[in-house]
C-alpha cells in the first residue's frame, strides 16, 4: 500500500525549476540497478562514445567530466537524457531533485533541498502545485518496511508525539514580533532541552505540556541565563562540523591520486580545520582566508543598536512611519538583507522540519532529539560559512547572497553525505548540547 504524501504547508517557500544545471554539475550520481538497466537500454554508451557509468566503493555512479560536470550535461545547460527520452527515463535521484521523500508509518513527508538555487531564492510556484509531480515520485520509490520515528534512543513516537514537536518549534520559528536573534537562541535553548530531559518520562499529554511550558518560557527565560562566550573547544567542534559539510571530493578526483593519498589529504585538511589557525585550508569552490579575519566580520543579524542586535520586521521603504532621514543607503541595504535572511533561514528550519528531514528516514534514521540537534549543527554552519563568504570578498557584514551559498552549502550533505551519521558527529552533537554550547554559537554568530 502506497503512503498518503504530505506536503508541508508553506506559503513563502516556492519552486520551479529554471534549468540553472547547478545540480548537474554539483552532484554525484548514485545509480540503482533499474537506473542501470534503464540508460543501458536507452544505448548512451554509443550515442556518447565513452562509458557513462563509475565504480566507486561497491557503488555505481554517474561519471563526470574532468570539470565535475555530468556526463550528460549538454552544451546547452540541459540534461541529453532529459532531451532525448524525457522526464521518466533519468536516473530515480535526478527525477527527484529538489523534492526529498521520507516515509514513515502515516505518511510520505515531502522535503525541498535548499541545494538547489531555486528554492533558496523562492522562485516559481508553490509547493502544493507540484503535488501530481510528487505523488509520481511516491510511486517509484523502492516498496519497504514503513521506518518508525524514533522519540529518544529507541522510544518509539506515536504519531500524534511527532505532530507536538513539529507544531511547537514551527510555532516558535513562526512567532511574530521577535527579533532573529531570539528567534534562532530560543530554538538552540530549545532543542538543547530536548536532548537533555529524559523523554522516556515525558510520552504523551505529559510531552505536549512539557513543549508549551517550553515554548511559552524560553523569552523570559532567555534573558535571565549566563551568556559567556563559547570555549576554544565548542568553535573547534564547530569548525570540523564545517569541515564536515563542505569537504566533498569528486570521484574521479579520488580514482586519480589513490585511497592513500585521498585519506592523507582529508586528513590533514580536517586538523587544519580544528586548529584554527593561520589560512583556511584549500577546499573545493572555497577561497583561503586567515581564519583570524572572522573576528572582524560582523554577525549575521549585524545592525548594531545601543549594543543589541535588532532588525526591523518591515523593509524602511516600504513603511510609512519610518523615516528614512540620517540612514545610509548601506544600512538601508543592509535592513533589507536582513529581513530577506530572516526569511531565508525560517522557510529552511520549516521546510526542514515539516518536510520530515530533521529526523527518521529522511535523516538517517535518527531520532527526533538527536537529528535536530544535527540540524542545529546545520544551522550553525550556514551562519559560519556565511561569515566565512563576506570575509572572503573583504566585506565587513553578511549580505543575503553569502547567507544564500551558505544554506545552499549545508543542505547539499544533510541526509546524503554518510559521515554525517557517524557516531563522531553524535557526539560532536552531544557535547555542544550537553555544555549549552549551542545557544552560545548561535549567538555569537547571529
Ligand atoms: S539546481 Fe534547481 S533550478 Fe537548477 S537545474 Fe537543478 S533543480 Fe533546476
Amino acid at each position: 500500500m502506497r503512503l498518503p504524501i504530505y506536503i508541508p504547508e508553506l506559503p513563502a517557500q516556492k519552486y520551479s525549476c529554471h534549468g540553472c544545471g547547478s545540480c548537474c554539475r554539483d552532484f554525484t550520481v548514485q545509480l540503482t540497478d533499474a537506473d542501470m538497466q534503464k540508460l543501458h537500454d536507452q544505448g548512451w554508451k554509443e550515442r556518447l562514445g565513452q562509458e557513462y557509468v563509475v565504480k566507486f566503493r561497491g557503488h555505481s555512479w554517474l561519471k563526470q567530466t574532468d570539470a565535475g560536470a555530468c556526463v550528460f550535461l549538454g552544451d546547452n545547460g540541459l540534461c541529453k537524457v532529459h532531451a532525448e527520452f524525457g522526464l521518466e527515463a533519468k536516473p530515480l535521484a535526478c527525477q527527484f531533485f529538489p523534492f526529498m521523500l521520507s516515509p514513515n508509518t502515516r505518511d510520505t513527508h515531502v522535503g525541498i533541498s535548499f541545494a538547489c538555487g531555486s528554492v533558496v531564492a523562492s522562485k516559481g510556484a508553490p509547493l502544493q502545485t507540484h503535488r501530481d509531480d510528487v505523488r509520481r515520485m511516491g510511486e517509484l520509490l523502492p516498496a519497504s518496511a514503513p521506518m518508525p520515528v524514533k522519540l529518544q534512543g529507541q522510544l518509539i513516537a506515536t504519531d500524534a508525539e511527532v505532530s507536538m514537536v513539529e507544531g511547537a518549534l514551527d510555532g516558535w520559528i513562526c512567532k511574530k514580533n521577535i527579533s532573529p536573534a531570539v528567534r534562532y537562541q530560543g530554538l538552540a535553548w530549545l532543542i538543547t532541552s530536548l536532548l537533555q530531559a529524559n523523554l522516556a518520562n515525558m510520552r504523551g499529554e505529559k510531552l505536549r505540556q512539557l513543549l508549551r511550558t517550553l515554548t511559552n518560557a524560553v523569552e523570559h527565560e532567555l534573558p535571565l541565563l549566563d551568556w559567556p562566550e563559547p570555549t576554544p573547544r565548542a568553535w573547534k567542534l564547530l569548525r570540523q562540523a564545517v569541515f564536515t559539510r563542505i569537504e566533498d571530493p569528486k570521484i574521479g578526483d579520488l580514482l586519480k591520486r589513490g585511497k592513500v593519498a585521498s585519506v592523507f589529504g582529508q586528513w590533514s585538511r580536517s586538523r587544519k580545520w580544528a586548529a584554527g589557525k593561520g589560512m583556511t585550508p584549500k577546499t573545493q569552490g572555497f577561497c583561503s582566508i586567515d581564519f583570524a579575519g572572522f573576528e572582524n566580520t560582523i554577525g549575521v543579524f549585524a545592525i548594531q543598536l545601543n549594543g543589541d542586535v535588532q532588525v526591523q520586521k518591515t523593509a524602511p521603504h516600504i513603511s510609512s512611519s519610518h523615516s528614512l532621514a540620517g540612514e545610509s543607503a548601506a544600512a538601508i541595504t543592509q535592513q533589507q538583507d536582513a529581513v530577506a535572511m530572516d526569511d531565508l533561514l525560517q522557510r529552511w528550519i520549516r521546510a526542514t522540519i515539516l518536510g520530515g528531514r530533521a529526523w527518521g528516514s529522511g535523516l538517517y534514521g535518527l531520532p527526533i532529539d538527536q537529528g535536530l540537534g544535527l540540524m542545529l549543527v546545520n544551522l550553525l554552519t550556514a551562519l559560519w560559512l556565511a561569515r566565512f563568504h563576506a570575509a572572503g570578498r573583504g566585506a565587513q557584514s553578511v549580505s543575503l547572497l553569502d547567507l544564500q551559498v551558505a544554506v545552499g552549502r549545508v543542505d547539499r550533505t544533510s541526509g546524503r553525505a554518510v559521515w554525517l551519521a557517524t557516531t563522531g558527529e553524535r557526539l560532536r552533537v552531544k557535547w555542544l548540547s550537553h555544555s549549552d554550547s549551542m545557544r552560545l554559537l548561535v549567538r555569537a554568530l547571529v
